[in-house]
């Protein structure tokens, strides 16, 4: 999964020291279905680059012409409510992600 993930990222560069992104540079936070959360960081200046939310399906890759990836983009920039948002939707998974774990399990 994190093979696709590099090749969505593999086209951008770091817009600070224009370093491409590499396997090092994103670190998966949370894995869900259909869904990753990713943290971005350029690991040649140390620029944050923050939390993506990144839609996948589970269709396989037949070619890198064709990867079944979606970048979910909002219209309008990211502002501060939506980070305290973000924040908060990872703060509830947190909460809740036993939930997701079979009864019978200690
Ligand atoms: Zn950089």
């Amino acid at each position: 999964m994190k093979k696709k993930l590099k090749a969505l990222f593999s086209n951008l560069c770091c817009s600070v020291c224009k370093s491409e992104f590499d396997d090092d540079s994103i670190e998966i936070k949370r894995q869900e279905q259909g869904l990753i959360v990713t943290h971005l960081t350029c690991r040649h200046c140390g620029k944050n680059f923050g939390i993506a939310f990144v839609g996948i399906n589970n269709i396989e890759v037949k070619n890198s012409d064709d990867l079944p990836l979606v970048v979910q983009e909002g219209p309008e920039p990211i502002n501060y409510d939506d980070v305290i948002d973000a924040h908060r939707f990872i703060r509830n998974l947190d909460e809740h992600w036993q939930d997701h774990l079979p009864k019978n399990i200690k």
